[in-house]
């Protein structure tokens, strides 16, 4: 399995050299680098305004993935870049080790009235990958502080994805992200997620709840630290929670004495119309990871926010979280934040949200006449499609077949015919969406209309290639039918 979309588009011969610098010089990020010659160029955007980015050619694409789930105010806001300036002019850079400096500090304090209950302490970070490393360390480090050092392990579930350090990976249930990297840090455990597309019908709603008991239980309650899930988990294709399951989850987790991080990197900020997605599904975690969003990545910066009482054991005496990332709580990122949210709250975002996830699902379950779309999911402008090969039965393509419809034809095409999304297959194959929260109408008629036309045509593609080859023994498909 691939784990990650490639937008290789088949071009006209390129000159630009742009094009030949960045095959020369640019390490992408998730990257077959090899997909990239004079025939196959890189997508190189170049500007972007509201829900649209523009190309080097002056193309424009609807940004149905929001740049990986970030920009949530939109594209081209000049007053972040001027809250940016004014900040360089004014103090450039101060570390948050043993300084504060105003933004900062009023970053913080704006974050923690937003975030719910006692969760009052901002430690930043720079992206969400050290937001996770922090709450895992600190967790870590509260446990011990209380004489309860063995408590070191990390629960999360399988496929979610919460980053790629070395400690964050192992929380991060992806095997082909894991397998290369081996050994991890220890501790990593996993559970099943809450995707419920192919569960016998009679399961017990909160199955996936109560699987995070038995393994605290098998592994030694004394030893499990903290659990760490999304409100919507994002690999795998938008898997929301069943009703009740974080209920239960944090019944289980204070029974065992166990943490909760809700791992927000994607969720938070608006994406599930709220600023926190424990917030939508009425939960309190005992820590929350943030990034993305926080800025709208005008910048990059993330957080790790803390309730009073995992904070406390740190704030007294000669104790100390030794811990910390030269950049974290960057001034001119702080700033950035502040003029984010300033956006947020005079264009009520969260509202926008609320009040336009309903039309944005509905034209997704529209797209269900299509014979290949076999699910629909996800919350606010966070939704999934799952592809498959056959509606009644939920059979799922293998990984050759994946690896054809979604690298082979879907990735290139969608953004060849102007729509940037996510085509996935880290678990089952899916289309995700996240445009900006300033989508509205047009854009999501816009987005329709293009997933309509490239999904009817790659089915036709899978019925072509059928017609050739015989189906593959049902066996072989990447999950066995329901
Ligand atoms: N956690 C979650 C839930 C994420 O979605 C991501 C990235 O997408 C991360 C952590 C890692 O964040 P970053 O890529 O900023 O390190």
């Amino acid at each position: 399995m691939a784990t990650t979309p490639q937008t290789a588009t088949r071009t006209e011969p390129t000159q630009s050299p742009l094009q030949e610098l960045a095959r020369r010089h640019l390490w992408m990020h998730f990257t077959r680098m090899g997909a990239y010659d004079e025939d196959h160029e890189i997508p190189i955007l170049v500007r972007g305004e509201g829900s649209y980015v523009w190309d080097e050619h002056g193309r424009r694409y609807i940004d149905g993935l929001s740049a990986l789930f970030c920009v949530n105010i939109g594209h081209g806001r000049a007053e972040l870049g001027e809250a940016a300036a004014r900040q360089a002019e004014e103090l450039a850079f101060y570390t948050n080790w043993s300084y504060a400096h105003p933004r900062g500090i009023e970053l913080a304090a704006r974050i923690a009235a937003l975030a719910p209950g006692d969760l009052n302490r901002v430690f930043f970070t720079s992206g969400g990958s050290e937001a996770v490393e922090s709450a895992w360390k600190l967790v870590r480090a509260y446990h011990r502080q209380r004489g309860e050092g063995m408590r070191t392990k990390l629960i999360a579930r399988e496929i979610a994805y919460h980053g790629t350090s070395l400690g964050a990976l192992a929380a991060t249930g992806i095997t082909d992200l894991r397998t290369p990297f081996e050994p991890l840090t220890p501790g990593g455990c996993h559970v099943p997620n809450t995707n419920s597309y192919r569960w016998p019908a009679d399961r017990d709603p909160l199955w996936a709840a109560e699987a995070i008991e038995e393994r605290i239980l098998f592994e030694g309650p004394e030893t499990v630290g903290a659990v760490i899930l999304e409100p919507v988990q994002n690999a795998g294709g938008c898997f929301p929670p069943q009703e009740g399951y974080f209920q239960r989850v944090r019944e289980i987790c204070d029974r065992h004495g166990v943490l909760l991080i809700s791992d927000e990197v994607i969720c938070s900020w608006g994406r599930l119309g709220h600023h926190f997605g424990c917030d939508r599904y009425g939960y309190r975690p005992d820590l929350i990871t943030t990034a993305k969003g926080l800025t709208s990545a005008y910048v990059p910066m993330g957080a790790l926010i803390v309730s009073d009482a995992v904070a406390e054991p740190f704030m007294d005496g000669k104790a100390m979280f030794t811990h910390g990332f030269t950049f974290g709580g960057h001034p001119v990122a702080a700033a950035v934040a502040m003029a984010n949210l300033d956006v947020f709250e005079r264009e009520d975002l969260c509202g926008h949200v609320r009040a336009k996830e309903p039309e944005f699902r509905a034209m997704l379950e529209g797209l269900r006449d299509l014979p290949i779309v076999g699910d629909v999911r996800g919350a606010g402008f966070f939704q999934a499609i799952e592809l498959v090969k056959d509606h009644e039965t939920k059979e799922s393509f293998d990984d050759d077949e994946s690896e054809q419809l979604l690298r082979g034809f879907l990735s290139g095409e969608l953004y060849r015919r102007g729509l940037i999304c996510r085509a996935d297959d880290r678990g089952d194959p899916v289309i995700q969406l996240a445009p900006p929260l300033v989508a509205d109408s047009e854009q999501f008629e816009e987005i329709e209309a293009i997933l309509r036309s490239v999904l009817t045509e790659a089915w036709e593609r899978i019925v072509r290639s059928d017609r050739g080859a015989r189906r593959p023994a049902p066996g072989t498909a990447r999950r066995s039918p329901a």
